[in-house]
């Protein structure tokens, strides 16, 4: 059966496609793009929902350039807001994704995605909701009533606070939002440095401290194992190119560490960050900024040899990395779904005509060594007994005390049954360690409110009876 799907370019025309599903017994499932790949993309949980898709929504409201609000219909994208700001001299970061350009600001956000530019926990940045209830009527955030401005100003609002009831919940479509945008740092610098299994854990402890110590300055870190490295970045990896023989020699790990400064702090700061990092272990840690990233460019391009040209590719792939650092898009994600796709090709990554089915596994860790090491073994035990190809491991600093270790799975369309069975067994698993990811593709819903989080589902059924009693909206999606 052929899924209804509806383009609504006005709330109106959202309550009146509403009150028909009511009235035909339907509920509805809306989406901004339906870009959630890996998570189910636009596919409703209720096979008997229709999909409203609000991708023709798609106004920038507008900008407060002094605040950073800006204020959006759910259909805006990250190349959107990349050309608005461009056009309009605005320095701040896009809140960017790996799934690139096309991916909404929106339905991110209410999915709780993260990102690499600041402010990377995407859900964090809602200053403000309006949205249209089961009901039919428009919710809006507390101090709207009283004055916009304010409303988005101070989010916490006067009595219970309904807004964060609103990210990965079912209750509400909503069609406009006030985000925080963060202006641009004047420098922007990757520290990369590679060690061993056995270093993770300090490594790991050493992280904490220097987001505490350099709060603000310490953007996105992430951890990427040999494999993704290699893949991300065509053969071999980009690292055998650039690191002293010392550092080749400790390659089962690449951190990753983002740092913002200005002219004055970026020498310090760095210094600070590196003495500490070679406190745990005398090696060389690799400086990248835009400039040194463009020179290197430059001298691979004059060179006459053949091989050199492997050598170029990688550096405009971390070219790529430094831009999403930077608050711009960049489709250098996709390299960890397809080691040959190039993102300087000024084209898309079809998702469509990728030859496997995605599901991302990505569980949460506390920042902490033991925890760590746990998950990483019993993820290295699932991989090695896994029928399915876990692609590449990235962990992701999520705030001082969490990571996120995000895997991407692959599967072919003809084993599906097969590959379902075995991913909720993975995640049985996992709990069984103490572990969950933060996000669930919509084939695994009911499976996560009965199995995995059955207590704290009563609750959120509980609330959900007052909310929509009936479940006319993404029914069976986290409810
Ligand atoms: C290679 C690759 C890399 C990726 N990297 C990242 C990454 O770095 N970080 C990340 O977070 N994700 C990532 N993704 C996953 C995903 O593609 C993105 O999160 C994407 O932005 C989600 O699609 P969307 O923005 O179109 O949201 P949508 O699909 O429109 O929305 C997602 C969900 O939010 C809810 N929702 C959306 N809009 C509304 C609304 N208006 N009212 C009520 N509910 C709504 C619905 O449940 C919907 O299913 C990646 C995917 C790929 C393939």
């Amino acid at each position: 059966m052929e899924t209804v799907e509806f383009f609504p370019a006005s709330e109106s025309e959202i309550s009146q496609i509403l009150k028909s599903a009511q009235r035909e017994g339907k509920s509805v499932y809306p989406v901004s793009a339906g870009n959630n790949w890996g998570y189910g993309d636009k596919q409703p949980v209720d096979q008997n929902a229709w999909i409203l898709n609000l991708s023709k929504m798609n106004r920038i409201l507008d900008f407060n350039p002094e605040m950073g609000i800006l204020r959006i219909e759910p259909g805006v994208t990250q190349k959107d807001l990349q050309t608005f700001l461009e056009k309009n001299h605005h320095e701040f970061y896009v809140p960017n994704t790996g799934a690139g350009s096309r991916g909404t600001l929106l339905g991110n956000a209410l999915e709780r995605g993260f990102g690499i530019a600041p402010i990377q926990d995407h859900a964090s940045a809602i200053l403000s909701l309006r949205g249209i209830l089961a009901d039919g009527s428009v919710y809006e955030s507390p101090l709207k009533e009283i004055d916009p401005l304010l409303g988005d100003c101070f989010t916490w609002g006067v009595g219970p606070h309904l807004d964060h009831l609103i990210s990965q919940s079912s209750w509400i479509i909503i069609t406009e939002a006030s985000l925080q945008l963060q202006p641009k740092a004047e420098c922007t610098d990757i520290l990369v440095l590679s060690f061993s299994d056995d270093e993770l854990s300090s490594v790991v402890g050493r992280l904490r401290s220097l987001m505490w110590q350099h709060e603000g300055a310490v953007g996105s870190i992430k951890i990427l194992n040999k494999r993704q490295i290699n893949k991300v970045n065509h053969k071999d990896g980009w690292t055998d190119f650039f690191l002293s023989s010392d550092q080749q020699s400790h390659q089962d790990w690449f951190l990753t560490l983002v740092v913002y400064s200005n002219a004055i702090t970026r020498r310090p700061i760095i210094k600070s960050i590196k003495k500490q990092l070679r406190a745990i272990f005398r090696r060389s840690i690799l400086v990248f900024d835009a400039s040194r990233i463009r020179i290197l460019e430059k001298f691979l391009s004059l060179l006459p040899f053949p091989s050199v040209r492997t050598f170029l590719l990688k550096v405009r792939d971390l070219g790529e990395m430094l831009r999403l650092a930077q608050g711009y898009t960049s489709e250098v994600g996709y390299k960890a779904l397809d080691g040959s796709f190039d993102p300087n090709s000024n084209s898309y990554f079809d998702i469509n005509k990728y030859p496997h089915q995605l599901a991302w596994l990505s569980p949460l860790c506390p920042l902490d060594p033991n925890s760590i090491t746990n998950l990483l073994s019993e993820i290295r035990k699932i991989e090695e007994e896994s029928p399915f190809q876990m692609k590449t491991l990235t962990w992701t600093v999520l705030n001082p005390r969490t990571l996120a270790l995000v895997i991407p799975v692959i599967y072919s369309a003809d084993k599906k049954d097969e590959f379902w069975t075995w991913y909720k067994a993975v995640h049985i698993r996992l709990k069984d360690k103490g572990f969950i990811p933060y996000r669930f593709h919509v084939n695994m819903m009911s499976f996560v409110t009965t199995e995995l989080l059955p207590n704290h589902f009563k609750f959120v059924r509980q609330f959900e009876k007052s909310f929509d009693p009936q479940g006319t909206l993404l029914n069976g999606r986290y409810s």
